[in-house]
């Protein structure tokens, strides 16, 4: 296993649409693999594809219990009620804010070898899928906020993102 590059906000792909996968190879389960470790290695709860600049719709997730989940070609096909939670994203690290969404889902999906599943999600289960799911349409989490705030959580990051990019690559000034 390899832990992947992150994409940061606004590099590709992240805000295009991702292709459905087609194959269901070792390579994709390898794939899938990477990314729970990558998710894993950066205290995340779920990771998308075009976050490690894989425009496939496919995304990992933990889910509260612990148990970890691949779900590939993934449909929301039913939602139900509301409520506002904290999100944060590793494509935007160090900011967050409350995003309203439903707190219930059914899920239409394949597994990493092609099955399908059909199941429901309650809650902060719910609410990973959800983020995900958008990250495989190109949107991430300001764009679920009012204009203001979410034009202030972009400027947020605008400021944040050279110094946190800068931070995590070795340092060339010591010369
Ligand atoms: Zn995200």
């Amino acid at each position: 296993m390899a832990t992947l590059n992150l994409v940061y906000y606004p590099d590709d792909p992240l805000t295009q649409t991702a292709e459905p996968v087609e194959s269901f190879t070792a390579e994709l389960a390898t794939l899938a693999e990477n990314m729970l470790e990558t998710m894993h290695a950066y205290d995340g709860v779920g990771l998308a594809g075009p976050q490690v600049g894989i425009a496939k719709r496919l995304f990992v997730l933990q889910e509260p219990e612990g148990l970890e989940m691949c779900l590939v070609n993934p449909m929301v096909t039913e939602h139900s009620g509301e409520e506002a939670g904290e999100e944060g994203c590793l494509s935007m690290p160090t900011i967050y804010a409350m995003v309203t969404r439903p707190t219930h889902v059914r899920v239409q999906a394949q597994d990493i070898e092609g099955n399908a599943l059909d199941f429901e999600a309650d809650g902060f289960l719910a609410r990973i899928i959800q983020h995900e799911y958008d990250h495989l349409e190109g949107i991430l989490f300001p764009e679920r906020l009012d204009i203001l705030t979410r034009q202030s959580k972009y400027q947020e990051w605008a400021e944040a993102r050279d110094n946190f990019i800068l931070g995590k690559a070795p340092s060339n000034h010591a010369t």
